[in-house]
């Protein structure tokens, strides 16, 4: 086997297959690689942002997720500490999805392969190959043989505990967010259907996720130092789930249906992007907290900015290094922002007395409270989102997405007005 590629993305996570997909499509020899024989099962809360939706559907995946059984999620409802509930809509017709990850990551992955792009299963990476400072390969072990894959760009796609990342020294994790999700699936849970419920309380919040008409994905976050890893986990789950303000009568008849997952510490970033022949994206770059649900929409996205950024390198000469340092840029552009307001609620969220107010005050201005979710769901670009524009922003996202009109507001008016 030629072991030579224009690009390896090491992870075929969505991040991975989105990067292999595009450069693929540019016919562009490209391998996506993974550690486990197919897309393994994640921990995840299977929400995806309206702002994927676009990506999906310019992939070609949108079509097959339907078909497979994801659900439109039409609303996201609010219960705060103190049972206020803030019924909070996605501007227009937008929606978001529920979909089990065993279903969309094959997916993506098949759109990679039916592109061109080459999967190679149970290659656990290890190490970076240098030449001088630049990177031109990936090490690794697959069936007990050490392999070397050597490409012009090495994408980090491998996920919040990224080797790529580490052996960039990039990894920071973050300084007061140290967080644990623990993540199962129920059976007979009483929900609203098309509807997405955050239930918070003191230092804690779950997530009730309808994924099909008679299963729910459950994910409660938990401050780590308050989790006793003796303790059987779905008990665990299903205790703390029920102690939360309003959930507990809802989770009075469930069924657990598989063990309960757990993950921690969550929150972390990359301190660099990129290095000479490689770079990262999706959770390798950066991931705060399920609480907002924009990690797909980031994997998918900064899939896209690499592969825009890196593709005029790689149409070059063949000897040249990519240029990649408007990766950097535009992965500054796209999430910063975001990334900053996901801050501030995360903040919000630990003090109970300071959710409660913003959830009874956004109760009560149902247009901001859509502005908000438009801008968590990833279908406003908040960078220079003024607090002029935000006011003004219910007027033009009505506009923006009135059914038959195409374009939405990502360009709009509220990057220039
Ligand atoms: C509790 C929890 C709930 C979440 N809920 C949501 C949600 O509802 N909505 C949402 O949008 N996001 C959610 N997220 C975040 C979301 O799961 C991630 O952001 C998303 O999976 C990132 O995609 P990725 O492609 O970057 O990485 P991943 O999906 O993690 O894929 C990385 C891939 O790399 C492979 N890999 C790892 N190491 C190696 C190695 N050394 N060699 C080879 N292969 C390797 C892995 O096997 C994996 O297939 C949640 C996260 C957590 C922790």
């Amino acid at each position: 086997m030629d072991n030579s590629w224009d690009a390896v993305a090491v992870g075929a996570g969505p991040a991975g297959c989105v990067a292999a997909t595009l450069f693929a499509r540019e016919g562009l020899r490209v391998a996506v690689l993974d550690k486990a024989a197919g897309p393994p099962s994640k921990v995840c809360g299977e929400y995806l942002s309206p702002g994927c939706l676009p990506i999906l559907e310019r992939i070609g995946a949108l079509r097959s997720l339907y078909e497979t059984g994801a659900r439109p999620l039409l609303e996201m409802r609010i219960h705060s500490p103190h049972g206020q509930i803030l019924r909070a809509r996605y501007p227009a017709s937008q929606h978001g999805l529920a979909i089990p990850r065993s279903l969309l990551d094959p997916i993506l992955l098949d759109v990679a392969i039916k592109s061109g792009a080459e999967f190679f299963a149970n290659f656990q990476a290890s190490e970076l190959v240098w030449e001088g400072y630049r990177v031109v390969g990936i090490r690794g072990r697959c069936r007990g043989h050490t392999t070397v894959f050597r490409a012009r760009l090495i994408l980090g796609a491998d996920g919040r505990n990224s080797v790529v990342a580490r052996r960039l020294g990039a990894v920071q994790r973050h300084r007061w967010l140290d967080k644990l999700a623990l993540v199962g699936y129920v059976a007979g849970a009483r929900r609203p259907d098309a509807v997405g419920e955050i239930f918070l309380g003191r230092d804690r919040y779950c997530i009730l996720n309808p994924i099909s008409p008679d299963l729910t994905n459950v994910g409660l976050v938990i401050n780590r130092r308050e989790f006793d890893p003796r303790t059987e986990r779905t008990r665990c789950l299903m205790q703390a789930a029920a102690s939360l303000p309003g959930l507990g009568d809802r989770l009075g008849s469930a069924r657990p249906i598989a063990p309960v997952r757990c993950l921690g510490p969550l929150a972390h970033h990359a301190t660099r992007l990129t290095a000479p022949g490689a770079l990262l994206i999706g959770d390798a770059a950066g991931f705060l907290d399920p609480f907002t649900g924009e990690g797909i929409y980031a994997a998918l996205r900064s899939a896209e900015l690499a592969v825009e950024a890196a593709l005029p390198s790689l149409w070059g000469d063949s000897g040249s290094i990519p240029d990649l340092l408007a990766y950097s840029q535009s992965w500054r552009h796209e999430f910063l922002a975001k990334w900053r307001l996901c801050t501030a609620l995360q903040h919000a969220i630990r003090h109970p007395l300071l959710a409660e107010g913003i959830v009874s005050y956004l109760a009560r201005r149902p247009d901001l409270a859509s502005v908000l979710m438009a801008a968590v769901g990833d279908l406003l670009p908040i960078g220079e989102l003024t607090l002029g524009r935000l006011l003004r922003a219910t007027r033009i996202l009505d506009h923006q997405f009135r059914p038959g009109r195409e374009e939405n507001t990502k360009g709009g008016e509220l990057i220039g007005g």
